[in-house]
């Protein structure tokens, strides 16, 4: 069997091995570049990825709608990306969608930055006081199941093409990864590759524990939708501290249940 065959035979299950092969490999990497002590990243580490137990379940049972939803949107030939017509300029409808589908995990982002309800789940991911690779995990359950909800409505609304939107969800786990990372590129490559794609360094920015950083690099791989927003800020790494002001208490990120329980206790706004 071809790999790309069996690539879209076993698609959640080729995305999850992607996934942990690259989070791994990073986590590596950053034991040996990186000056963290090596005790206090393993029971980081250990922490967040208890997240993955969580997780993991409701992220693939719904992935199974969405690939429903596409495959309806397709037999019905719906969605907002059909009046861009594939046949003339396949380039044109390809880039098109992936920007597209980008735009909507931007939407996404300020939406549960902005909604009180929606951003006690998200910042759960914020509260984490040492960022590297392991905090891409740290996500509630409750919020796995809006983000992918919300992913369902946006592809109902665009009838994404099966393949482009695998694709873009691999760059999605790729930038996702590494922007979480404790690697900070040269600021000149930064500036550089930052034009167009959100990097470690913009990323890190967003988990400064503080307004106006906080709600800023909301980009998920582009980062022109926060330069077109007014949503873009640069922060130099010794000037950048981790977590958000209203959580800022160890012992509570000490504990996976105490975290768990963070959405549904009083809601101190940042
Ligand atoms: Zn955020
Ligand atoms: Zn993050």
């Amino acid at each position: 069997m071809l790999i790309h065959q069996f690539i879209l035979q076993h698609r959640s299950f080729s995305q999850v091995l992607f996934y942990a092969m690259m989070i791994i490999s990073c986590w590596g990497i950053e034991c040996i570049i990186c000056v963290t002590a090596k005790r206090q990243k393993l029971s980081h580490t250990f922490l967040n990825a208890r997240f993955i137990f969580t997780a993991l379940p409701i992220q693939l049972f719904l992935t199974g709608f969405v690939l429903l939803i596409v495959s309806w949107d397709h037999n019905h030939h719906w969605g907002l990306i059909n009046y861009i017509p594939r046949h003339q300029n396949k380039w044109v409808y390809y880039v098109s969608l992936f920007f597209l589908l980008d735009l909507g995990e931007y939407i996404y982002h300020v939406t549960m930055h902005k909604i009180d309800f929606l951003w006690k789940f998200h910042l759960v991911h914020h509260s984490d006081l040492m960022v590297d690779v392991s905090t891409t995990v740290r996500e509630h359950p409750g919020e796995t199941c809006v983000r992918v909800c919300f992913l369902m409505l946006w592809v109902f609304l665009l009838g994404p093409a099966i393949a482009v939107l695998m694709l873009r969800q691999v760059f999605q786990t790729f930038f996702n990864i590494l922007s979480h990372t404790e690697f900070r590129l040269p600021e000149k490559l930064n500036n550089v590759l930052g034009l167009l794609f959100i990097t470690p360094n913009l990323h890190h920015v967003h988990h400064h524990y503080k307004l106006p950083y906080t709600d800023c690099n909301y980009g998920d791989v582009l980062s022109i939708w926060d330069r077109l927003f007014g949503t873009y800020q640069q922060l130099p790494r010794q000037e950048t501290s981790f977590g958000i002001d209203t959580h800022l208490d160890p012992t509570i990120n000490a504990r996976f249940i105490s975290i768990l329980k963070i959405p549904f206790g009083k809601l101190e706004r940042k």
